[in-house]
């Protein structure tokens, strides 16, 4: 359950991050939103709320993570990896994967969840839950011919998800990585099927039923397990 658990959320400023935080603030959660840039956080700074904090981070920056894993005082319960781009439209061929392009979207979404695991692993609690926001477009057996990098770079989460499970199974910790539905947020555009409340409600309910035995998978928004 999420009452008085704490739960700590990347790229929080708008889209799925956003309603993450508030559907969090619902349960009765310690909440903690990430923004990258504060001109574009005016409805995260409009939580009003004694369980909510939030910190400027940038997650290709591992100075900028560092800083705020090391002001935290208290121990973080759900780790949620949500900041996320797709700068490349198209194709390989297309104009859009240009070289800067393509490593802008491995940069922040997949090196942007290694370091931020590796830089929170001090500020988690004893079973701690860390979920990798993915996406259905990574999985090895989605054929579409569009958003390559994007599809590469969450294959690429799906696979460090499994590293980071092994890694931490020591530590009791759970890693596993969502795809939370096709979004109506800035990246998912006006004509998703879910809105980012409904995207982010059916998320945090299954957030609070994960167990050390889902370690290492792959889920839809709903809770069902995807192959990958
Ligand atoms: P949005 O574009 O609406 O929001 C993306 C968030 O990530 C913003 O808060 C943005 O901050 C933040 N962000 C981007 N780059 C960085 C960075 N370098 N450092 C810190 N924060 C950063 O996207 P969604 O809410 O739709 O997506 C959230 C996650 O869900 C992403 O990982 C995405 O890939 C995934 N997803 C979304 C789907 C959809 O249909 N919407 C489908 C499948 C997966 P800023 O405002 O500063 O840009």
């Amino acid at each position: 359950m999420l009452n008085n658990r704490s739960i700590f959320i990347t790229g929080a400023n708008r889209g799925i991050g956003l309603e993450l935080v508030n559907e969090s603030l619902n349960k009765n959660a310690s909440v903690i939103g990430t923004f990258r840039n504060k001109s574009k956080a005016k409805e995260l700074f409009q939580i009003k709320s004694n369980n909510f904090n939030s910190f400027q981070m940038n997650v290709t920056n591992e100075t900028s993570i560092l800083d705020v894993s090391d002001k935290l005082t208290k121990p973080i319960d759900f780790l949620v990896c949500n900041a996320g781009i797709n700068n490349g439209f198209g194709n390989f061929f297309d104009e859009d994967h240009s070289q800067e392009n393509m490593l802008e979207v491995l940069n922040v979404n997949v090196l942007g969840c290694i370091l931020t695991v590796r830089s929170f692993r001090k500020n988690l609690n004893n079973n701690a839950k860390i979920i990798l926001i993915s996406s259905i477009l990574g999985i090895q057996q989605h054929n579409g011919s569009n958003a390559s990098i994007y599809r590469a770079s969450k294959a690429a989460v799906n696979n460090i998800m499994v590293s980071f499970s092994e890694e931490l199974k020591t530590e009791n910790i759970t890693v596993v990585s969502f795809h939370p539905g096709w979004v109506r947020t800035e990246m998912g555009g006006p004509n998703a099927t879910l809105s980012a409340t409904e995207s982010a409600k059916s998320l945090i309910n299954c957030f609070e039923n994960l167990s050390f035995k889902d370690t290492g998978k792959f889920f839809n928004y709903d809770g069902n397990q995807i192959n990958f």
